[in-house]
């Protein structure tokens, strides 16, 4: 048997996440690089009774992956297992990021119906904190698994569908890293399509008076509202038979890097003068791109974030989406607080993923941002008391207060998935301080 030495790579590490905010520590940091070498660890840490986190891209804000023992990092588990073209279905191995697995499955002439707004993650992590993109035909990426290969704190390796083993698949699919580690993902594709994404500039109530017909207009549509100004920028995605644009070296330049050169330096200014974010808010407002381009949806869906933030995100039911952006609007102008980035609202359709926060609703997600470096704290929690009386479930990879206590009552199968949890990891090796205060009410 291969013990954690043998697959370590890095000791004393220290890692943190995409935006600074959680930082750990691990003893060891592993990279396996087959099956076996992950069954490995999962039984060395066993032995030693130490705990074990998976960690995907880092792109959660939350302490998901922090542990003082053994991160395990599944970088060298990536690619197509295979690929059956005819059945429109892949499996592909769980540390696969996003953007490889987007071109390697468009080189068989196949998609995800649909994905967040960046691409970097890796397709276990982004399954397994319910990440999603926008349109309320859609549901969370998890929604696209048909199948799921995990290592069970026992060592034991499991296939698991709705068929097989149909409850593990039920808890495993949304399961913050909690039941064991993923390796191998199956995943149901459409055929490869073209999209144009067009953007354009909209007074808010405008915007909020007509998402029905937004909604059902368009394959996806989301809407970005400019705190402390009463406009947005609503962006929509819809299939075309259009050729590709392909976009030269100076436009990409001019739209990207400039792009979020600007808006970095601006929030540096807003950082270390938070006054500003007023009027700088208002200048995103009134410079809302209108632009139009068609490209594969793999490469449309995502967007590079090259300037750091903290973000909190709840699902809501869909039909609350106006009246809650119209609350935040409210307290945005009562308290007067110093943000200046917008606030970005979606539709997911509903699912039937225990933890997932689209649970049996149709949903709306917003989210709110804050500049890396900037207090979000006040904000984050005035928008919270909002969410919550809406029944909001947080985003698991997003920033919250939320405890075991409330989300309990939140989530109908919620005792279901910790009875998998005690039979699967009856030790708790795949839990740390965070998870045990998110499954385990305070005594
Ligand atoms: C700039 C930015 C943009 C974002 N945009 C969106 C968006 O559009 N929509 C959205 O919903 N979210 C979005 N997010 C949130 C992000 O998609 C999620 O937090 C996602 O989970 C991150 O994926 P990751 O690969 O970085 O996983 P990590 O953050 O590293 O891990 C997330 C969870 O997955 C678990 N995990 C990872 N790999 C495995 C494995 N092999 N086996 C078992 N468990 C595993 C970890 O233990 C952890 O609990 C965004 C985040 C950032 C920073």
């Amino acid at each position: 048997m291969l013990s954690v030495e043998d697959v370590v790579h890095k000791s004393r590490y220290r890692w943190s996440n995409w935006s600074g905010v959680c930082v750990t520590s691990p003893q060891t940091i592993v990279y396996p690089s087959t099956v076996e070498e992950v069954v490995s660890v999962v039984q060395s840490c066993a032995v030693r009774g130490q705990n074990l986190r998976v960690v995907g891209a880092g792109h959660s804000f939350t302490p998901l992956a922090a542990t003082h023992d053994v991160l395990m990092s599944l970088d060298r588990l990536s690619g197509l297992v295979d690929v059956q073209v005819e059945e429109r279905t892949a499996t592909v191995w769980a540390g696969t990021r996003l953007k490889t697995l987007g071109e390697l499955l468009h080189h068989h002439g196949l998609a995800q119906e649909n994905l967040g707004d960046i691409d970097v993650q890796s397709i276990a992590g982004a399954i397994s904190t319910g990440t999603h993109g926008t349109g309320g035909n859609f549901g969370t990426i998890a929604t696209q698994v048909i199948g799921l290969t995990v290592v069970l704190a026992s060592g034991e390796v499991v296939d698991c569908s709705e068929t097989s083993h149909p409850e593990l698949f039920y808890a495993l699919r949304v399961s913050l890293g909690a039941l064991g580690v993923l390796v191998k993902v199956k995943l149901r594709l459409v055929p490869s399509f073209r999209m144009v994404y067009e953007s354009r500039r909209m007074p808010l109530l405008e915007c909020l008076n007509q998402l029905d017909e937004l909604k059902a207009d368009h394959r996806h549509f989301e809407f970005y509202w400019f705190p402390h100004t009463d406009m947005a920028q609503v962006k929509w995605m819809d299939e075309t038979a259009d050729a590709v644009q392909v976009r030269s070296m100076k436009k990409y330049f001019q739209d990207v890097v400039m792009e979020n050169r600007v808006y970095g330096a601006l929030s540096e200014l807003c950082r270390t003068m938070p006054t500003l974010c007023k009027t700088v808010s208002r200048l995103s407002a009134n410079n809302v791109p209108v632009s139009r381009t068609v490209d594969y949806s793999h490469r449309l869906f995502a967007t590079q974030r090259l300037v750091r933030f903290n973000e909190m995100e709840y699902n809501l039911p869909s039909a609350a989406m106006r009246e809650t952006v119209l609350e935040m609007e409210e307290e945005v102008r009562r308290a007067k607080f110093a943000v200046h980035f917008p606030v970005e609202c979606r539709f997911v359709r509903g699912d039937d993923i225990w933890l997932s926060p689209a649970y049996q609703r149709d949903s709306a997600y917003i989210a709110v941002h804050m500049y890396k470096g900037m207090e979000y704290e006040p904000y984050f929690t005035a928008m919270e008391r909002i969410f919550r009386t809406k029944n909001g479930r947080p985003h698991w990879g997003k920033l919250h207060t939320q405890r075991a206590e409330t989300l309990a009552g939140l989530y109908p199968r919620w005792n279901d998935f910790q009875r998998i949890r005690a039979i699967v990891d009856p030790s708790g090796m795949f839990l740390n301080d965070y998870l045990n205060a998110l499954f385990h009410p305070t005594p």
